[in-house]
């Protein structure tokens, strides 16, 4: 059997490492000349472990990863909700940790099967002759997409968001995100003295140079409360990372036939409030995987897939209402709230968000 995949990014990486590992010939096709990926981090959350941990890459992303206690605070530095990466573990078996992507590319890249092709620099338009399989995953804005469902908008959600990784440790502090009036910043520690930060605020895309980013991000945030000035401050202009933050809709059937199946953004893209992009990557990458090559196999995938995704999309859309609250009244409930809700209810409802189980994968006996 041979899996042809769309796309080099965390999704298309984790479908061809975990086919490969079933015996499949796999070819996979990367617009970029390389497989890398941009100077972020990202947060994994037990779900997204657990489905790498099913690709035989649980140690190497714990060992290259670092757990956290996060929360929501005020930009005076109240917190307003805790969560103990502890009690992640206690339920989920695993906490949620947070990598650089570079070092999450690398692992995915050095996982694998040495027998994979792939051609990097090649950019492809059309759906691809050869493969009993094509897997679909060329993010947001996939060209494959737009020829099997053309019904699929990209929907701008309003806000844009800047991230960095800087030479400063906050290893021991407590990481986690802080809410104002329609502007947000986010820190998390990445190992190796290094730190994570993201900010959101309204849009439109700036495309001004960004020396004149971080001034504006200086001064939006200069009264908020410590690391965040000394993060920004951290920063050199051409580290300084800047995005629309948009979504689909809707989110299209997964799967076309029993040969071409939707994986990762290019199927269900979402605004990252809820941190699940990846993960839901990573969840459709280990499915399709355990489905893929039975008859039928792609319809279970789509049907195990899609209403999940779809779900994740819509929650974090819903969530970015709120976190992304403007209006004094708006944001000044949103806090109280926040702040009332009890840990246990704070808790479930993350243990929620993150809740899901891998199936055992098929791996191949190599002669
Ligand atoms: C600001 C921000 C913060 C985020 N934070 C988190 C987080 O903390 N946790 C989390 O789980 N998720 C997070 N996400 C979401 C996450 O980054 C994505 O969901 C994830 O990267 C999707 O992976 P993918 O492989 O599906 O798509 P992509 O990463 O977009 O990869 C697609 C690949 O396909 C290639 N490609 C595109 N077109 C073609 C073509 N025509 N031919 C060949 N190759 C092509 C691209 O070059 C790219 O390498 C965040 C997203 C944003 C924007």
């Amino acid at each position: 059997m041979h899996a042809v995949i769309v796309g080099g990014g965390i999704g298309g990486l984790a479908a061809a490492i975990g086919f490969g590992r079933a015996g499949w010939r796999v070819t996979v096709y990367e617009r970029q000349p390389q497989l890398t990926a941009a100077g972020a981090g990202i947060l994994l959350w037990p779900n997204a472990v657990h489905a790498l941990g099913a690709l035989g890459l649980g140690e190497e992303i714990r060992k290259n990863s670092v757990p956290g206690d996060g929360g929501v605070r005020r930009s005076d530095g109240t917190w307003l909700s805790r969560i103990r990466a502890a009690d992640i573990e206690e339920r989920l078996g695993v906490p949620a940790m947070t990598i650089h992507r570079a070092t999450l590319h690398r692992a995915l890249e050095n996982a694998l099967d040495p027998q994979t092709e792939v051609h990097t620099g090649t950019e492809v338009t059309t759906i691809p002759d050869e493969g009993d399989l094509i897997v679909v995953a060329d993010g947001i804005n996939s060209v494959l997409r737009r020829e099997l469902a053309p019904q699929v908008a990209v929907r701008d959600s309003g806000q844009v968001a800047w991230r960095a990784i800087v030479p400063v440790d906050t290893v021991g502090q407590p990481g986690g995100e802080t809410l104002g009036r329609g502007w947000r910043f986010g820190t998390a520690p990445v190992g190796h003295g290094q730190t994570y930060w993201y900010a959101a605020g309204p849009g439109p895309l700036r495309t001004t140079p960004s020396e004149d980013q971080l001034e504006e991000l200086t001064k939006r945030f200069q009264n908020w409360h410590d690391p965040i000035s000394a993060l920004i401050a951290a920063t050199r202009p051409g580290q300084l990372l800047h995005h629309q933050l948009a979504d689909l809709d809707p989110v299209p059937p997964m799967a076309y036939g029993n040969r071409i199946a939707l994986l990762g953004d290019a199927a269900h893209a979402m605004t990252p409030n809820l941190g699940q992009g990846a993960a839901q990557a990573l969840e459709d990458a280990v499915t399709l995987v355990a489905e893929a090559g039975a008859q039928d196999g792609l319809a279970r995938y789509d049907a195990a897939r899609r209403p999940r995704a779809a779900r994740y999309v819509r929650n974090s859309r819903r969530a970015g209402v709120v976190l992304n609250a403007r209006g004094r009244v708006t944001s000044t409930l949103r806090d109280a709230i926040l702040r009332a809700t009890p840990h246990r209810v704070a808790l479930a409802n993350a243990v929620k968000t993150a809740d899901w189980r891998p199936p055992t994968l098929p791996v191949a006996e190599r002669p």
